[in-house]
């Protein structure tokens, strides 16, 4: 069901032929990181070696895995490409539409009612293509497979940003964006900028208070949100092995928050356990055969400084358990010294919610740590202050943990049991004791702290911590708690202490699970209908893009001029807009609304050369579409930062616009724009942005000879008659023309297979 040992027998196979190849091209020995890279190289064997946070690097990932929200336009896009199944393993898996409010049963049946038609496309679309499905209820994607198809070596991708938490078990994950997930699906390579190396050397052990999560609290402290950005965070040492396997996943988990591509750890012990006891020994014993492989080599843990681009030390017996936050995850504090800042930054010392789970801590050894603390309240009588909220982590934890009576002690605080999914981490609460926008104070074992993120309130001051300290936490009701040196008064008056949370790496009698909730595809799905409703408002099947002629390019007409920082979020919105990401049309509506007028310095009101009025970014665009008029946006620096969210390219393309002309492009988004069959042109000269006025046309003058390394020529033709012509540049090479050519990069696979 889960995993082909055959696929992986030939990666391990991969692994030790092209990391002896690596180690003699580049000359040294190589990090752990270095070798998943070098040994999934889309050519094949290494034949050069590649600069780190330079060189763009053509990979093959292993495998691929999409949740419910990003995974509805994924596979939409797949669906143009025209094949009969998806060319890597990939998974999808519904965890993110699930709001928590009521307790796993309830909440459950909710979102079964008002997102069946999200979860129905995505089953029948999986049952056709060959892809696993984890139905609504099984787990968390990054838990589910942590337990299911993580393995030491490999080389995964998700549409997640959390991916990366795989690294837990040996692997390089990196969460991507659809369009790269669906070029991967469509057995395309997957390209990355080499990443740069942090080393993260682990000794002594963790005791006491301290759990994985603060080692992560830590690094987010010192390296800070941006600190990981282009760089892979390799962790070693003999620290590194003292840690559970679901503590390293905690761990690279997080490294998400610190900007990090993604964070890994060397095959070890506590892995082969893990493997083992999630019944996966076939891949221990894989393991086993080729352990050396699957680190770093000695020397370079031994000189750490020589071979990794920075490297931190951190000493896990004198690590002191840390809360971070409020709003973000890099303002690490340690328990003890968080009641004083508080004060003096007026932060609410009363504590709301303790929330213990998601992806990030709901392991066997989370729950089991902070069960430890919650049973020490029921023997101590002691009554929480807080309201406590569980999301296991996966069906399989849950049912695991009810058995072995965890959840029971939990229940026992009136604690409720939230669904095996999301829920608060992204927002989908729907919080009973808060109303409107007042300061309040919540402490959880999530990853992510920005504002509004749990319950859409931008007063709720989210911390940080690890799944026992918010147990501890949350009894006392207290921020400034510290529970190794405060008492608590418990219900007979007595002051009484904490004492130090105990708990299991893994379950003493296994793992269990009545119904996992995963459902694989049919061997053959041919027959299978993809069900998307023809007047459904959630879901709209795409059609081809039809390839922009060369005849349109003249007479093109300026949509909008954008001034100043122009990103993704701009451009296609979220929040409310999130409903509408499987429906092309209707998610067209928010686009380029956030982006700044250039003229006006107003957002979502352009001037409608047609009519000479002003309107809406997306009704005006329409109204050109209508015309049959191709449209040109102008933009800034770095335009189109922020995530890979393909509708940020998909939507323009969609209204009609032919051509996005900006200083310089974040690159993620240019490469977008390339895939849906658009021009992403910078100016030659960046003052020419200047020229641009509002009621300029543009032609495209030489686009007949649109070829690699020629920049093209525009001319503009102003309101008065008067005309510049300037250059601008491209970075598309042959193969990319071909896909502007064909319209998108999908039509030109479909036209290939054909
Ligand atoms: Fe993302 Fe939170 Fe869900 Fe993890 S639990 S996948 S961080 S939303």
């Amino acid at each position: 069901m889960a995993f082909d040992i055959d696929m992986i027998k030939k990666v391990y196979a991969q692994i030790s032929e092209r990391v002896d190849k690596a180690r003699e091209i580049t000359g040294k020995p190589l990090t752990l990181s270095e070798k998943i890279l070098y040994s999934h190289l889309w050519e094949g064997n290494p034949t050069k070696a590649f600069q780190r946070g330079k060189d763009y690097v053509d990979f093959a990932p292993d495998r691929i895995a999409c949740q419910d929200a990003t995974a509805q336009m994924a596979l939409l896009q797949f669906m143009q490409a025209g094949k009969k199944t998806v060319a890597v393993p990939t998974t999808v898996h519904c965890d993110h539409l699930i709001q928590a409010k009521q307790g796993a049963a309830l909440d459950l049946k909710r979102a079964n009612e008002t997102s069946n038609e999200v979860f129905d496309f995505l089953e029948s679309v999986s049952n056709k293509y060959g892809i696993g499905f984890w139905r609504p209820g099984a787990g968390i994607i990054h838990q589910v497979v942590l337990e299911n198809y993580a393995f030491p070596g490999g080389m995964m991708i998700g549409t997640d940003s959390h991916t990366v938490n795989a690294g837990g078990l040996g692997m390089v994950a990196i969460g991507v964006g659809g369009a790269d997930a669906v070029d991967v699906m469509a057995g395309m390579a997957w390209e990355l900028k080499f990443p740069k190396l942090i080393g993260v050397k682990l000794t002594g052990e963790l005791n006491g208070w301290t759990a994985s999560k603060d080692v992560i609290l830590k690094v987010a402290g010192i390296l800070t949100v941006k600190g990981g950005t282009g760089a892979i965070v390799e962790y070693f040492g003999p620290g590194a092995k003292n840690l559970s396997c679901t503590g390293k996943g905690t761990i690279c988990n997080m490294g998400a928050e610190i900007g990090a591509t993604t964070s890994t750890f060397g095959y070890d012990d506590a892995m082969e356990r893990f493997l083992r006891a999630t019944d996966r020994s076939d891949i221990a014993d894989e393991a086993n055969k080729i352990r050396a492989y699957l680190t770093g080599d000695d020397e370079v843990y031994a000189n750490p400084e020589q071979y990794f681009d920075q490297v931190i030390e951190i000493d896990l017996s004198t690590l002191r358990p840390h809360l971070n936050g409020p709003f973000t995850p890099d303002l690490a504090t340690p328990v003890g010294e968080l009641g004083e800042k508080a004060k003096k930054n007026d932060w609410p010392i009363k504590v709301d919610w303790g929330l213990i789970g998601s992806c990030t801590n709901s392991s066997y050894e989370d729950l089991s740590r902070a069960a430890s603390i919650a049973q020490q309240a029921v023997d101590k009588n002691l009554k929480p202050k807080s309201d406590f909220g569980i999301n296991p982590g996966s069906e399989q934890i849950r049912f695991t943990a009810e058995r072995d009576g965890l959840l029971d002690v939990f229940e026992k605080l009136g604690a409720t049991i939230f669904t095996n999914a999301c829920g608060p981490c992204i927002g989908q609460w729907d919080r009973s004791d808060r109303k409107g926008d007042e300061k309040n104070t919540i402490v959880h074992s999530f990853n992510r702290n920005f504002s509004k993120r749990a319950d859409g309130n931008p007063n709720t001051h989210a911390f940080v911590g690890s799944p026992e300290m918010v147990a501890a936490i949350a009894i006392s009701g207290r921020l400034d708690f510290d529970p190794m040196n405060d008492t608590l008064l418990n219900e007979d008056g007595q002051e009484v202490k904490l004492d130090i949370p105990v708990g299991l790496e893994l379950p003493p009698k296994g793992f269990e699970v009545d119904d996992n909730g995963y459902l694989a595809p049919k061997e053959d799905g041919s027959s299978v209908e993809v069900k998307v409703a023809k007047d459904s408002e959630r879901l709209q099947l795409l059609e081809p893009f039809v390839p922009i002629k060369d005849s349109e390019l003249q007479g093109v007409k300026l949509l909008i001029k954008a001034f100043g920082k122009c990103t993704t979020d701009h451009i296609s919105m979220a929040g409310p807009w999130l409903r509408y990401r499987g429906h092309l049309d209707n998610i067209a509506n928010n686009t380029l609304i956030g982006a700044v007028n250039a003229f006006n310095k107003k957002t979502n009101f352009v001037k409608n050369q047609l009519t000479g009025e002003y309107g809406g970014v997306p009704n005006v665009q329409r109204e050109y579409k209508a015309k049959g008029i191709k449209t040109i946006v102008v933009g800034d620096h770095n335009y189109g930062e922020g995530s890979s969210r393909e509708h940020a390219a998909m939507q323009p393309r969609f209204l009609g616009v032919a051509a996005v002309l900006v200083k310089s492009f974040a690159r993620i988004h240019e490469t977008n724009l390339k895939k849906q069959g658009m021009l992403g042109l910078t100016f030659a000269n960046e003052a020419d942005y200047d020229l641009i006025q509002e009621d300029d046309t543009f032609n495209f003058v030489d686009i007949a000879d649109f070829s690699e390394n020629k920049p093209l020529t525009l001319e503009i033709v102003h309101k008065d008659g008067n005309k510049d012509t300037i250059k601008v540049n491209h970075t598309y090479n042959d193969a990319q023309i071909k896909w502007y050519r064909e319209g998108s990069a999908l039509n030109l696979i479909k036209k290939q297979d054909a």
